[in-house]
């Protein structure tokens, strides 16, 4: 299969291609792979075996190569064994990026350093953007190829019920050039569905979560998926209020402080960017409980952990007898080693959901996710039982 992925050059990406060309090439072992369980693996292997393409956009980087942006991040990160890159270098030095656009991604991207983008230096219109876009997809792709927004996270898109909610208006909005009130993520999201391609939304950004967007999903029977994937706290967190629901035990208060360092960092470190990831974070417990506790969630940039991610929370409590009681927990993982295999198995199962002839939001990978979309369900047991459910079903098809 292939997969065209919209920050192509970033850490959760080149992680995802090295992983992916190593497995393939058996030289790395499959853990961490959801599609790899017993309860996937035999159909999914058969369906969609095991062999990936990849290219995508970029704003960072143009003048690399695949290999070289995640020579990039292993300089920087050593986040897995040298061996393995060495092993898919030429896979790697293949692959190149296209321009991409960085229409409204906030005040963040000049952090990166150099960046290059279509608008820039040009007087693009939204059209021409969607033109350029289109071009270089189409140019890549073929029947078995979905599309991953990995991209930095974007601030909150201004929602504008007047364009976004409905095909017809939000197809206006580029034809009448309102650059304000339309972000990159979901310029590539209309592009992607726009040309029967499956979409993952990986970040919180807005994505195909625009109503408009959902239509268009629907009207071309593409399936998508989304948003922000559930790679580290918030996972333990999905995994663990539960356990509070189930006792009878009220939850007081929770505290969340999460550090990182490294791009993803930087760019979280913008007040715009993080609001995008806390809205994210944050709505879970109320989803799960049925009621609000008091929280504190906060991001902050922490440069020498690099892709490190480390997350501070403290639980405080109620049980019998109205007893207060404290629960903390630490979570210290590396971001883009939890998140590359999501990656490749939302892809995978992205896939086979167009191929069982599923279309609009499949609400059943919101396992994956933070902010699932269209689902009440955020508890991770619940999640994965109607993954398994589901999978099972298409199966019989
Ligand atoms: P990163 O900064 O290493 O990579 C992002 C890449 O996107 C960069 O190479 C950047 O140049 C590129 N980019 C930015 N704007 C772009 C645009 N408009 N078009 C094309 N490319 C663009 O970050 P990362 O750690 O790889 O994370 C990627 C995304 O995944 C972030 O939005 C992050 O919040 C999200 N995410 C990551 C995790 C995780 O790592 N565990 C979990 C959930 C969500």
């Amino acid at each position: 299969m292939k997969i065209w992925v919209f920050g192509l050059y970033g850490i959760v990406s080149t992680t995802a291609m090295t992983g992916a060309k190593a497995i393939e090439k058996g030289k790395a072992p499959k853990t961490g792979l959801v599609t790899e369980l017993p309860e996937f693996s035999e159909e999914i292997n058969k369906t969609i075996p095991f062999k990936f393409k990849f290219g995508g956009h970029e704003i960072r980087q143009l003048d690399k190569n695949g290999y070289e942006a995640t020579l990039y991040h292993w300089n920087l990160n050593r986040h897995f064994d040298r061996e393995f890159l060495d092993a898919v270098k030429d896979d790697l030095s293949e692959i190149r990026a296209k321009k991409g656009t960085a229409l409204n991604c906030g005040s963040a991207m000049e952090d990166l350093g150099e960046i290059d983008y279509l608008e820039k230096n040009e007087k693009l219109t939204l059209s021409d953007i969607v033109d350029a876009i289109e071009k270089d997809i189409k140019e890549f792709a073929d029947e078995d190829t979905v599309a991953v927004n990995v991209a930095s996270t974007e601030p909150v898109i201004k929602y504008d019920k007047q364009y976004h909610d409905r095909l017809n208006d939000f197809e206006k909005l580029i034809k009448e050039n309102k650059k304000e009130l339309i972000t990159a993520s979901s310029l590539y999201a209309y592009v992607a569905l726009k040309n029967g391609i499956p979409y993952i939304n990986f970040t919180p950004s807005s994505g195909a979560s625009l109503p408009a967007l959902k239509e268009l999903a629907e009207k071309n029977k593409v399936p998508h998926a989304g948003n922000d994937g559930k790679t580290g706290e918030t996972l333990a967190k999905t995994t663990i209020v539960p356990m509070f629901k189930y006792r009878n035990l009220k939850v007081l208060g929770w505290m969340g402080y999460n550090i990182l360092g490294d791009l993803d960092g930087v760019v979280l470190n913008h007040a715009d960017n993080k609001e995008s990831k806390i809205i994210s974070k944050d709505g879970v417990l109320e989803k799960i409980l049925g009621y609000s506790p008091f929280t504190i969630t906060e991001i902050n940039y922490f440069p020498s952990l690099q892709d490190n991610k480390t997350a501070f929370d403290f639980i405080h409590y109620e049980g019998f007898m109205g007893r207060k009681m404290k629960f903390y927990f630490i979570w210290d993982g590396i971001d883009a080693i939890l998140a590359a295999p999501l990656v490749i198995d939302l892809a995978r199962f992205i896939l086979y959901a167009k191929k069982k002839g599923e279309s609009g939001v499949v609400k059943e990978l919101a396992f994956f996710f933070k902010s699932p979309m269209d689902t009440d369900v955020y508890n991770t047991h619940e999640q994965y039982q109607l993954l398994v459910e589901w999978f099972n079903r298409l199966k019989e098809k």
